[in-house]
């Protein structure tokens, strides 16, 4: 380690005898470890580290050199309070024991402590075990730079693979599932429902003469009514389990996952009303205003049944709605058709 570089390490010492911290801090000095501070007690150690006193702060420290035998706290008391700030836990800890404190040493490496020196200490054996601590403190550093660098690049990576995720399953006009997020949620539903044997409902959602409205208001009018549907019907949801689905152009799908056909009826009705409620002038249509028809299938799924003929019937339901005039709704139950 350079002069230089010596100089810039922070190094505490704690120990009651000024004799002592005299002949640590100018062995130290020596070597070129200019940056130390003295601290005669356990207590002032502990405050001068931020440990105890409400809102001291903490302090980036290199090395502590910490005497065994003190009066009031000791050596192995302070350690344990230093060790149990996260802060503090890769800083090393050299404990400095006269003879009458040797058999505690086994007590403090139990504890955290990094090494030992007898004391008087030699010269030469001080400054080779601080420089040997010095260097697993830039040896634990450096790890946890890594580490810390590793979370960071995971954290984006897990970010971005959400952000892509819901583009990738997200329509870009309305926010809602796309069709291949409804293909996907459609078929781990459908395996719950037949596992549950529960009933499923499932809509075919179209709005109605909407190439009229185009052509009167123009596309980007249309552009704007469509958001305003499809978060008409994303209100008239009733559970947090319902899937709502832009299925292509005006079209819409829902399936609400363990739901009998009252709750299904229920809730086309929700969706006719919330679509009607919107008022978007529809000057062309029947009823001035722009409104939807539905298809609307419930059925209790078996393993060998087959999902996309659910979703022909439900579309078949949907054409008769059609021709039964717009702003309509037509049921189909399993087995009906
Ligand atoms: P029907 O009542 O029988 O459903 O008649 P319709 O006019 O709604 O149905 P048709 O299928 O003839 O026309 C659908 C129109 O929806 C044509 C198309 O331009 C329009 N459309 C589809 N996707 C979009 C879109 O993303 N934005 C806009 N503005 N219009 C769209
Ligand atoms: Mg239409
Ligand atoms: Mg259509």
């Amino acid at each position: 380690m350079s002069a230089v570089e010596s100089a810039k390490r922070r190094i505490l010492i704690v120990d009651d005898s000024r004799m002592s911290q005299e002949f640590l801090r100018k062995t130290l000095a020596s070597a070129g470890y200019t940056w130390i501070d003295l601290q005669s007690s356990g207590a002032n150690a502990l405050k001068y580290l931020g440990i105890g006193e409400k809102g001291e702060p903490r302090i980036s420290i290199d090395l502590i050199l910490l005497d065994i035998v003190m009066p009031d706290l000791t050596g192995l008391q302070v350690l344990r309070l230093i060790k149990n700030i996260p802060e503090y836990e890769d800083v090393p800890v050299i404990m400095v024991s006269a003879d009458e404190s040797v058999n505690q040493l086994f007590v403090a490496f139990e504890a955290g402590a990094t090494d030992y020196i007898q004391k008087p200490p030699k010269k030469v054996e001080l400054l080779a075990r601080v420089h040997s601590a010095l260097k697993l403190k830039d040896a634990l550093d450096q790890r946890r730079a890594r580490e810390k660098e590793l979370e960071e690049a995971n954290h984006l990576l897990e970010l971005a693979n959400l952000s892509y995720i819901k583009t990738n399953r997200t329509d870009g006009l309305t926010g809602i599932f796309n069709k291949r997020a409804f293909d996907e949620l459609y078929e781990s539903e459908w395996d719950t429902a037949v596992q549950e044997k529960t009933l499923i409902a499932l809509f075919m959602i179209d709005i109605d003469d909407f190439k009229k409205y185009n052509d009167t208001y123009g596309h980007q009018a249309g552009d704007k009514a469509l958001k305003s549907v499809a978060e008409a019907l994303q209100h008239g949801l009733g559970k947090k389990t319902d899937i709502l689905a832009r299925f292509g152009g005006e079209e819409f799908i829902v399936l609400l996952p363990a739901t009998s056909r009252q709750e299904a009826m229920a809730t086309s009705q929700r969706f006719k009303k919330s679509v009607f409620d919107l008022r978007i002038p529809h000057k062309l249509s029947e009823h001035k205003t722009l409104t939807i028809s539905q298809g609307v299938m419930t059925t209790r799924p078996v393993a060998s049944a087959d999902k996309e003929r659910v979703i022909k019937i439900a579309d078949k339901a949907l054409y008769k709605a059609k021709h039964s005039g717009k702003n309509a709704i037509r049921y189909y139950e399993d087995g009906n058709v």
